[in-house]
């Protein structure tokens, strides 16, 4: 099973993501947390990364789309993966296109978290209380939001017109919103 997370910043992607790849015996590989583990270990990635981080935007596309292909490229991925925060901008959907073409590949589904903005913001100043994210602060979570809404949003249409979209209502207990979630990529599974 191949499949892509969206959804806006704080829709609770990360952790059904985390749910759901386990279910599946895939691994979740999650752009944000491999760029925090550069950050975490100061490497240049992680320098490079870090400064667009901070402020909310995308790390460029050259450097995102690099580092997913080799992650793609190691040998837990060949059977499947669930892929959290990528493609998150139209190059990467053309870029993933090609990863994915070069082995032969295809996706089978892409999970939509959708969840009110407003609801978002708070459930992320919440998080920020805990978190330590240094993009935790109300003025980057809302341009986070912006910047997902104009860059991001837009790849729903290009996947609902390939008849992979499956949008899930990301309100609810977690454990409710996982069921949703696999109840949908069930239907997936079974074709
Ligand atoms: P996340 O944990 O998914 O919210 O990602 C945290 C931050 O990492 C984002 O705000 C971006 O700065 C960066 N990031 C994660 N995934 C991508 C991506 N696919 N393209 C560009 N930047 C990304």
């Amino acid at each position: 099973m191949r499949m892509i997370f969206m959804g806006p910043p704080g829709a609770g992607k990360g952790t059904q993501a985390a749910v759901v790849a386990e279910k599946y015996g895939i691994p979740a590989i999650s752009t944000g947390d491999i760029f925090r583990a550069n950050v975490g270990e100061g490497t240049p990635l992680g320098l490079e990364a870090k400064r667009y981080m901070d402020a909310g935007e995308y790390v460029p596309d050259s450097v995102t789309n690099n580092m997913v292909r080799d992650r793609l490229a190691q040998p837990d991925a060949e059977p499947g993966f669930l892929l959290d925060g990528y493609p998150r901008t139209l190059a990467q959907v053309e870029e993933l296109d090609g990863m994915l073409a070069a082995s032969g590949a295809s996706l089978d589904a892409v999970v939509v978290l959708t969840v009110d903005s407003e609801e978002l913001v708070q459930r992320l100043l919440k998080r920020a209380e805990t978190s330590g994210r240094s993009d935790d602060t109300e003025e980057v979570i809302r341009h986070r939001q912006d910047v997902y809404t104009e860059q991001t949003a837009p790849l729903i249409d290009v996947y609902r017109d390939r008849g992979l979209l499956l949008e899930v209502d990301g309100l609810g207990e977690v454990t409710e919103v996982s069921e949703r979630i696999l109840t949908a990529l069930d239907g997936v599974s079974r074709g």
